[in-house]
């Protein structure tokens, strides 16, 4: 019988996880295939129980559900309890367990942007969603001393901060309002700089301003395009990196968990590399190409923040201020 693995995701119309999945599967042989469910959210507990069957290895979950996946599997990792975000699920019979693999896809991408210098201590972090409680998990993972949290909806970031209230107990975790004053003073203390916010997923703007980048930072973007961000950080002399390497390994994880081997990631990157070459856009996030597409990552990304009880706010992908 051909195994089944779905992206359930509102909207997944086109998706860089199907063409690399694909890819992984087909290499190693596996009968399997990777579809693309688009849910929303009234839709998502009647697919998660389809997932049940037998025909299932299991499924990735996307924008904007993450977060409310969690109460509906019947158990759940220490990295997706922790993050209280599920992006992966695999079947115990019918039962179905709950992982975070944006949390080894964000180190992996991390480790390559440190290279071979000392793992830094302090990192400033912008955005509070799903994204970025994957990454400060793996920072406090990691051994971080100091993490600054800033977002548009200040709120949003101190509820992260309080949901990781134990696991930083050892550590300064803190949450700051979003002025580019203390932006810049908070860079000043640090070596490391991540964008977890989707500012530069669509328009192309940054979510600073040039000025207050220093130029020894090490800049990470988790959008998987080369952002405004980025190209101002490496004007100034940082040493930078997109999403890119995050999307591949946390859909390399994915993979072994569903197949129990390991990911052919060669095929997984030159896969994901001519999708993205021949202009698919990808569920969890790539700039769309056209006006339509356009418009439904707009949605998506709205509804997201809905669904995470955030006010609508200034709107739009303008800069915060
Ligand atoms: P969420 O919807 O959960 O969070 C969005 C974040 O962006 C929030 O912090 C939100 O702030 C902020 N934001 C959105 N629009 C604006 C704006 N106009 N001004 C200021 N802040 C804004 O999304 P995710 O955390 O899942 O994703 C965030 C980004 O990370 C996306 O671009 C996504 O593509 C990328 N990503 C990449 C991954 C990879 O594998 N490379 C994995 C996961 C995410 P507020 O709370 O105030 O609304």
């Amino acid at each position: 019988m051909t195994k089944r693995v779905v992206l359930i995701g509102h909207p997944v119309a086109h998706s860089l996880s199907a063409a690399m999945q694909q890819a992984a599967f087909d290499d190693q042989g596996i009968d399997a295939t990777y579809e693309l469910w688009d849910r929303p959210p009234l839709g998502l507990a009647g697919a998660i129980a389809e997932v049940r069957g037998d025909d299932f290895l299991g499924a990735n979950v996307t924008i904007p559900h993450k977060e409310r996946v969690v109460p509906l599997v019947d158990r759940v990792t220490e990295e997706a309890h922790a993050t209280g975000a599920v992006n992966t699920m695999t079947r115990e019979g019918h039962r179905l367990v709950g992982h975070n693999t944006d949390v080894p896809g964000f180190k992996a991408a991390l480790d390559s942007l440190v290279g071979r210098q000392k793992m830094p201590r302090q990192a400033v972090v912008l955005g509070a969603g799903g994204g970025a409680r994957a990454v400060v998990y793996g920072l406090i993972t990691e051994g971080f001393q100091r993490i600054i949290i800033f977002n548009r909806h200040l709120h949003r970031a101190e509820a992260l901060v309080k949901h990781f209230g134990r696991s930083a107990a050892h550590m300064e975790l803190r949450a700051m309002p979003w002025h580019a004053s203390i932006i810049e003073a908070e860079l000043a203390k640090s070596k490391i700089l991540i964008n977890a916010t989707s500012i530069g997923l669509i328009a192309d703007i940054s979510p600073i301003p040039a000025e207050i980048i220093q130029p020894d930072l090490l800049v990470l973007d988790l959008i998987y395009s080369r952002t405004r961000l980025l190209r101002d950080a490496e004007e100034t002399g940082c040493t930078v990196a997109d999403g890119e390497l995050m999307l591949l390994h946390q859909g390399a994880a994915a993979f072994t968990l569903w197949t129990g081997r390991p990911a052919p990631l060669d095929v997984m990157r030159t896969a994901f590399a001519s999708a993205r070459a021949g202009g698919v856009r990808s569920a969890e996030g790539e700039p769309a190409g056209d006006d339509g597409a356009r418009r439904e990552t707009e949605r998506a990304i709205a509804e997201a923040a809905a669904g995470a009880g955030t006010s609508s706010g200034g709107g739009g992908t303008s800069a915060a201020g």
